[in-house]
């Protein structure tokens, strides 16, 4: 009979968490996991899937502009922000359920309390101490924002998917996945919108190409994009906030949101005073195992602050289960992870961009096209789709993708396999196109735009 409690205990049933604790428990693991909120973390409840549902919800106002083009006369619509509000809330109540029968059905203990270490193999959990052989760290990010004077005015998207009512004017800050999604959310759904950023393109990271394409169609939706602008401080005034930019400008809104970013969520866990290493920015160093700098202690997902996706914590956390449990060593690996922003029109991304395949291969041919996606011929809408293909010399393998336009992450999801795999140039060109598509662009651009070598 082991001495700990339990074999496996996990701080934070997020995706990462939730998984890891899963999959243990089929290993034949005796698994507690502990959820300070509520189970389904980040992605679940405030992130991924309500923003999703949101975008989808902010469309319709295109489409009914849209539908004119193909012959639709569309009656005077309306928008009901609680009732979006309220259908989002039964989603996310569903699938907190979903989560809490995974768990329960995987024989997996579930304390709804803030876990933090009393010592290397023991946990303060609510009220109760367990002690447990290996612990996972699992307790994901939480948004941060610069410390300018009038911050307590703003609000993250935390809040944003529970607003009492949808603010008339809004100002989004940053350039990242987090503003750029909510900023086509607010703009579709009728709120006027001014995305604030300090930087000339938003996306900085992605491809070139792609940051260029999306911030012209932000503003071709009617979006207010302030490039090379900050705020320096809020205030709040009878008729709204007043945002006092870097410029000189003000600007007065309803809302401001800030986006600038998430930091690991690791305050009060108490992991220097047990040894586990920890960056100044909050991240717990890991290896490929997900192992901290304590041997029996794990940490998986965005505390770890690798790639900050949910499918990334979620492999890694399985990955963890596996080889500590399942007698299967699997390392992660973190290279050519696709990826998408939710932004109207879509981004979706697998590997490198053309600037980073420069940098790691050299030589390389840049396929490109940019066209107007066949919906908006009848539609008349001005809305342009990129499509970029990366290709290294030495080997003739695809090493980059980059789609900007409608679908585009479901279209990359299906290429990342390709790239993921190796597969060459050539293994794309002797692949059929389905006409009429646009990823048929992918199989049939022959030209290179520019070659660099
Ligand atoms: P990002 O890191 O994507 O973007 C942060 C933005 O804030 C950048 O544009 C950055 O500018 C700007 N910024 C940072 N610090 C400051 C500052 N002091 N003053 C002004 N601007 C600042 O973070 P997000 O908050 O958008 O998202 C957090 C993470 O969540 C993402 O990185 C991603 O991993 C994940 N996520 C993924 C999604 C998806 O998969 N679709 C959706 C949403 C989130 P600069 O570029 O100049 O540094």
């Amino acid at each position: 009979m082991s001495q700990y409690d339990f074999d496996l205990f996990v701080i934070g049933a997020g995706s990462g968490g939730v998984r890891a604790s899963r999959i243990a428990a089929s290993h034949g693991a005796r698994v507690g996991i502990c959820e300070e909120s509520r189970v389904g973390g980040t992605c679940v409840i405030r992130g991924c899937v309500p923003k999703k549902l949101l975008v989808y919800a902010s469309h319709f106002a295109e489409d009914f502009e849209d539908a004119r083009g193909f012959g639709w006369e569309t009656g005077p619509s309306s928008f009901s922000w609680s009732r979006l509000i309220q259908a989002k809330d039964k989603e996310i109540d569903r699938l907190n359920q979903v989560y809490l029968g995974l768990l329960s059905g995987s024989g997996v203990k579930l304390y709804e309390a803030r876990g933090s270490f009393i010592d290397q193999h023991t946990l303060q959990v609510g009220g109760e101490t367990v002690t447990a052989e290996r612990i996972l760290i699992a307790t994901g990010g939480t948004p941060w924002a610069p410390d300018i004077p009038g911050i307590e005015h703003a609000i993250s998207s935390n809040e944003a998917f529970d607003l009492k009512e949808l603010p008339a004017r809004v100002a989004t800050v940053g350039g990242g996945f987090i503003a750029c999604e909510f900023s086509g959310i607010f703009n579709g759904l009728g709120s006027s919108v001014t995305q604030i950023y300090r930087g000339d393109a938003v996306l900085r990271g992605f491809d070139q190409d792609v940051r260029r394409v999306v911030s012209s169609e932000l503003v071709k939706k009617g979006i207010d994009l302030r490039l090379e602008e900050d705020i320096s401080s809020i205030e709040r005034k009878d008729s709204g906030l007043q945002l006092n930019l870097k410029s000189g400008a003000t600007l007065e809104v309803d809302q401001v949101m800030y986006a600038t970013g998430r930091v690991p969520l690791v305050r009060d866990l108490g992991l220097r005073e047990i040894g586990v290493e920890v960056r100044a920015d909050g991240r717990i160093v890991v290896d490929d195992y997900s192992r901290t700098s304590v041997e029996h202690i794990f940490a998986v997902g965005d505390v770890t602050s690798r790639v900050n996706l949910t499918p990334v914590a979620i492999y890694e956390g399985h990955s963890f289960a596996d080889s500590e449990f399942g007698n299967h060593e699997r390392p992660v690996n973190h290279e050519f992870i696709p990826s998408a922003v939710f932004s109207q029109p879509p981004v979706g991304t697998v590997g490198y961009t053309e600037e980073e395949a420069i940098t790691h291969f050299g030589p390389v041919d840049v396929y490109l096209s940019e066209f107007r996606p066949m919906k908006h011929t009848l539609s008349g809408r001005d809305e342009k789709t990129l499509m970029k293909l990366i290709v290294e010399h030495q080997g003739q393998k695809v090493v980059g993708i980059h789609i900007v336009g409608p679908d585009a992450p479901e279209i990359v999801q299906g290429f990342a396999i390709a790239v993921k795999s190796g597969l060459t140039k050539e293994r794309f060109d002797c692949t059929i196109g389905i006409h009429p598509t646009a990823a048929e662009e992918l199989v049939t651009m022959r030209t290179p735009a520019r070659s660099h070598g």
